[in-house]
């Protein structure tokens, strides 16, 4: 590996976005920043979706373990694409929570992206990339207690993939959309699966939650009028 082709590993911005809720915002490389979310209760954490490169999945195992010292019970994936599952196998989970459909596609379709992906990086990147295990496939809403904190799976897609799932804390009106929203660069809406009927219809409902905060798939949080002007960005 090349000086000049290393990797950047420690640019992540952590942002709170309400009490124990925790955005990872990547910095520069622009191909690494996917989000992730670490979410902390009384008796565990989990973290919502888990970067493009095995080592962008230690940088944000790192910055769970400075925010607390319980066990991480739960990955959960907003969507199947390889930007957000990738770093996996770096977090110590007991068990990963996906959409029925997303995991399906992952065990049929994940290597083309760590195929895609392993053209873009320097070589060696994904040699330790895995297909995820001890799954718990979501097909319906489901409700997470971490002890003082609860969180709403909500299944959504069809929307910007075939198993879109949207987490919502409602206490703090905070909602973990995925890739149903992109800040800061145009969407990417390549997925053969998609529907952009039903993705702009969750982005109107999303936006309009009172006083929500969103933690896009990339790109900074945004509140819901910076959501509602993004709505027309994939009309
Ligand atoms: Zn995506």
């Amino acid at each position: 590996m090349g000086a000049g082709n290393k990797m950047s590993a420690s640019a992540a911005i952590i942002t709170k976005i309400a009490s124990g809720i925790f955005a990872f915002i990547p910095g520069p490389p622009e191909r690494l920043a996917s989000n992730s979310t670490i979410i902390i209760g009384d008796k565990f954490g989990i973290i919502i979706d888990c970067q493009m490169t095995p080592e962008r999945g230690v940088e944000l195992w790192d910055a769970y373990k400075k925010l607390t010292t319980l066990p991480l019970k739960h990955v959960i994936l907003t969507h199947w694409h390889g930007d957000h599952w990738i770093g996996h196998d770096k977090l110590p989970y007991e068990s990963m929570l996906i959409h029925k459909s997303a995991f399906s596609q992952i065990v049929s379709e994940g290597e083309k992206w760590v195929a895609a992906f392993s053209e873009k990086f320097p070589p060696g990147t994904m040699d330790s990339v895995t297909i995820p295990k001890n799954v718990i496939q979501i097909d319906r809403d489901t409700t997470i207690d971490l002890g003082g904190l609860k969180i709403n799976l909500i299944p959504a897609g069809p929307a910007h993939s075939a198993g879109d799932i949207i987490i919502k804390h409602a206490e703090s009106s905070t909602v973990i959309s995925g890739d149903l929203f992109f800040v800061g660069r145009p969407p990417y809406a390549g997925d053969p699966a998609k529907n952009k009927d039903r993705w702009q219809k969750w982005m109107q409902t999303i936006s309009e939650i009172k006083n929500v905060a969103i933690v896009p798939g990339h790109g900074k949080p945004i509140d819901g009028n910076t959501a509602k002007k993004l709505i027309q960005v994939i009309n």
